[in-house]
């Protein structure tokens, strides 16, 4: 083994250059405040001199931290085209080698190089990989010393230490690193004078992915049905990287049916395809299975659209519903995001819409089926049994009993005892909270409390379907014709099939 790694160890990866990185600041889309913070080094890059006139010191090193793909290799790459320097870039992995004393050759030579031609940058991506935490506890080092591996990062970490630690900051190089896990960072690492600036890069919020999606987009030709302010909002969590690879995918959708700008149907095309995998083609899709599954992701869908226009609910409005089927999903429904506080701050009147919606399919089932319902339609019980019970019970919304701490009826729960209260046979201490063996009458009550809020609203749902079994048989039809239902197709049929027409009329 040892042998092999040698010999890997023999082929030489040089720092990769870019003259210049063309990337500048216009790129970077989302990030506005991290970006000001950043001008400095670019101010510094242009003109080293006029900074070390005036006695100040840009910082030595600056650590970008955060999730894969938010742009921080990017940001790099716009100070460097910003400034017109060049760009040296390792990533933390390639200096990590068996064959000791490679990775420190490998970092003397890239200061070596960013030194003659500064000003210039330097970026190390993944620095955990050789910043690592050392192992060297005072009873493992004997061990350690024996670990090649550990010795050789630990001899890579130093080297860059030193280069940190003997960077004349009035010698134009800027030293930048970029990290996703901080908490495996060596603490040596983050001593001042080495990385003294930490600058957090965080996934982008609804705004940051809009302004992403506008930079993307600059490459690509949209038609005006795609709304780019609507994807970014109901695509919370996405990265930069991935927002980019959105419009990326719906472009080569848009290709491949011969199409020379993208419009809404790419867009969701590409989305199905990047959040579920590629469309299954030849499947069966007149399967009675299929039916049922219209059925059910329909009946979120129309319960939500009802409860919206009837009771003036804060339920998403539904995007579309689709039985084409993708990678592992069948069927699936996929809703609107409200705005970010009306997840924030939920009141009960929305929290028991939400609940009726998540009862939705399985009504919509019974209201088709009778009581023939399947498997498929209990999909979203426990989502609302655990929400029913988190209504009576922790958040006490209902009135009545408080119980504090997991909503789980099997863990051990944390109760208030107050002043006065003593509970028999618990450690208890009068003043606070206690953890405490399970009281189960109280398990008993929550439980009986949230079957009976879960009757209810499945009831008052079920009569909401049943109401408008028109709306619904039509629907479900138009699924299985089309595979796929807009909301404002479901709107429009809620529209022609009101309150009480007979199903007849669809049949
Ligand atoms: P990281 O280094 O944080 O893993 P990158 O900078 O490599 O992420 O991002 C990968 C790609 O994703 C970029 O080249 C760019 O196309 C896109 N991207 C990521 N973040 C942003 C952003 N804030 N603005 C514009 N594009 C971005």
């Amino acid at each position: 083994d040892l042998w092999q790694a040698i010999e890997f160890g023999q082929s030489k990866p040089q720092a990769r250059v870019e003259g210049t990185t063309g990337v500048g600041f216009a790129d970077v889309a989302g990030i506005d405040d991290v970006v000001t913070e950043l001008q400095e080094l670019v101010s510094y890059l242009k003109d080293p001199e006029r900074f070390n006139q005036m006695g100040t010191k840009p910082p030595h090193g600056v650590l970008l931290e955060g999730p894969p793909g938010c742009g921080k290799t990017l940001l790099a790459k716009a100070i460097a085209g910003e400034a017109g320097v060049p760009f040296y870039q390792m990533a933390g992995s390639e200096f990590v080698e068996v064959l000791v004393g490679v990775g420190a050759a490998r970092i003397r030579d890239l200061f070596k190089r960013a030194k003659v031609n500064r000003p210039s940058v330097v970026f190390i991506d993944e620095i955990d990989a050789l910043g690592a935490m050392r192992h060297g506890a005072a009873g493992e080092e004997g061990m350690d010393s024996y670990n090649a591996g550990a010795q050789e990062r630990e001899t890579t970490l130093n080297q860059l230490l030193i280069e940190l630690d003997g960077f004349d900051t009035g010698k134009g190089v800027v030293f930048l690193g970029a990290t996703n896990r901080m908490d495996m960072l060596d603490p040596a690492l983050l001593r001042p004078g080495r990385f003294d600036r930490k600058i957090a890069i965080r996934p982008p919020r609804a705004k940051g992915r809009y302004e992403i999606l506008k930079v993307h987009s600059k490459g690509v030709k949209l038609d005006e049905s795609v709304d780019l302010e609507s994807y970014a909002k109901n695509l919370p969590g996405w990265s930069g990287a991935e927002l980019a690879q959105l419009l990326q995918e719906a472009a080569l959708v848009a290709v491949r049916h011969g199409g020379t700008v993208i419009n809404r149907l790419d867009m969701d095309r590409a989305l199905d395809r990047l959040t579920m995998g590629s469309e299954r083609i030849g499947l069966q899709r007149r399967l009675p299975v299929h039916r049922r599954m219209a059925t059910h992701e329909t009946g979120l869908a129309l319960t939500s659209h009802l409860l919206r226009r009837l009771e003036d609910a804060e339920t998403e409005f539904c995007d579309r519903v689709s039985i084409v089927p993708r990678g592992e999903t069948l069927a699936r429904t996929i809703f609107d995001r409200l705005d970010d506080e009306a997840y924030l701050f939920e009141r009960l009147p929305a929290l028991l819409h939400r609940l009726q919606v998540m009862l939705g399919g399985r009504a919509a089932e019974e209201v088709m089926y009778g009581r023939d319902t399947s498997t498929f339609s209990l999909l979203h019980l426990p989502d609302a049994s655990w929400l029913a019970r988190k209504l009576v019970s922790v958040w006490n919304l209902e009135g009545g009993i408080t119980i504090t701490g997991d909503p789980n009826p099997w863990s051990r729960e944390a109760v208030f005892t107050g002043p006065s209260l003593g509970f028999e046979g618990g450690l208890y201490d009068n003043y606070g909270f206690v953890e405490r063996p399970l009281n189960y009458d109280l398990v008993q009550e929550t439980t009986l409390r949230t079957k009976a809020l879960l009757d209810n609203m499945y009831m008052k749902t079920l009569t909401l379907l049943k109401q408008h079994h028109a709306a619904l048989t039509k629907a479900v039809y138009v699924v299985m014709e089309k595979e796929e239902l807009f909301g404002e197709e479901l709107d429009q049929i809620i529209d022609l099939y009101p309150l009480g027409t007979s199903v007849q009329v669809v049949e």
